[in-house]
């Protein structure tokens, strides 16, 4: 194994190395004797193996056992400096090119053993199911293009309207009145061949609706509007399938996302079940009894179904590729239109006796 610096500057300071891969953060090593900083003169350029390293160092007057090499490699290695050479490609120029910013985005999280090209390839494999080409589906369509996605299954049963333009931007004018899932569908081929796209025109009126298309499915995103208990009804099929779920939308001032992890995390029914009123003000129950009563008429505004496709499809990359836990699971992630977009956590109520969730 031959390994590579990954892209970093260093600069010796007194004892110590400073390192800096990311100007928010600045890696300090203790280095006394200059050793440090000799290991990454050696490692720059060609990549080398242990042996090869060993040799450099003593060529530059550092004696050290092959162990002790060994040893250093690891440690770099654990603070994400170094990769294996080739990692950073997929193995083919063409593919290189068009994920050369994926690539670059997981080189943060490679390590020996995983490299980039591996996070990248789960995503080329991947299998994304895609309730609602609406709203906020049709930003996560977006970005889930943009990763590189192996394959969308896309479910919706509306027609393309002109009040869809104010934040739909998978459809172009003279598609209004086609059907938005065959509109959607083109839109992905389009922007990536490569990318294996289904259309599926179809209304969900309950979970068993749902049975057929999460098959080999990955991960769910989306949600289903049309009847109150939808949202249930999509838990349900995740869940029942084991396969993550997740979900965004917004009220009149806020943004929302939340994700099921099933087995894992609790699950929407199990939040549905037994949800305390505390949290919100109540005016006495008039909040509880006025709630249905409330206009949902649709405000979604660009900007905003842009951020709720982008906060899903980044949950939906956590799933899928594991960088890092999903921020979501079990939890509704909500972003305060009136506070700049602060994100606060509200983790969903564990429910022992969920009929949904596995025993
Ligand atoms: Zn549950």
């Amino acid at each position: 194994m031959r390994v590579v610096l990954k892209d970093c500057v260093w600069e010796p300071q007194g004892q110590d190395l400073y390192v800096l891969t990311d100007p928010r953060e600045v890696v300090t090593l203790a280095d006394p004797e200059g050793r440090v900083a000799a290991l990454f003169a050696a490692m720059q350029g060609d990549p080398a193996t242990v042996a090869e390293l060993r040799e450099r160092l003593a060529a530059d007057g550092v004696e050290l056992g092959e162990d002790e090499v060994r040893e250093a490699v690891s440690a770099l290695d654990a603070l994400g400096l170094i990769e294996e050479d080739g990692d950073g490609s997929l193995g083919d120029p063409d593919l290189d090119a068009r994920h050369f910013s994926n690539l670059a985005f997981f080189g943060t999280y490679a390590r020996l053993g995983r490299p980039r090209a591996a996070f990248v390839n789960a995503v080329r494999r991947a299998h994304v199911l895609v309730l609602g080409v609406g709203g906020g589906g049709s930003s996560i369509v977006q970005c889930l293009a943009g990763l590189g996605i192996g394959r969308m299954t896309l479910v919706d049963r509306d027609d393309v309207e002109s009040r869809n333009f104010a934040r739909q931007f998978l459809y172009h004018h003279a598609d209004i009145g086609r059907s938005k899932v065959t509109c959607a569908e083109e839109w992905v081929r389009a922007y990536d061949p490569r990318i294996a796209v289904r259309a599926v025109d179809r209304w969900i009126s309950g979970p068993d609706d749902l049975t057929d298309l999460v098959e080999g499915v990955d991960v769910i995103v989306g949600g289903l509007d049309g009847h109150p208990e939808a949202h249930l009804w999509t838990n349900a099929a995740a869940v029942r399938a084991k396969i993550p779920l997740v979900v965004g939308g917004m009220t009149r001032s806020q943004i929302m996302y939340y994700s099921v992890d099933p087995g894992r995390s609790p699950c929407v029914q199990c939040d549905w079940r037994d949800r305390p009123a505390a949290d919100e003000p109540t005016a006495g129950g008039f909040v509880e009894r006025s709630r249905a009563r409330i206009s949902e008429q649709n405000l979604l505004i660009a900007p905003v179904a842009a951020q709720i496709g982008s906060l899903v499809a980044y949950e939906a990359l956590r799933y899928l590729t594991g960088f890092e836990e999903p921020q979501a699971a079990g939890a509704f992630v909500k972003l305060d239109l009136r506070a700049g977009l602060t994100p606060v956590r509200q983790p969903f109520n564990a429910d022992p006796d969920c009929p949904v969730c596995p025993r």
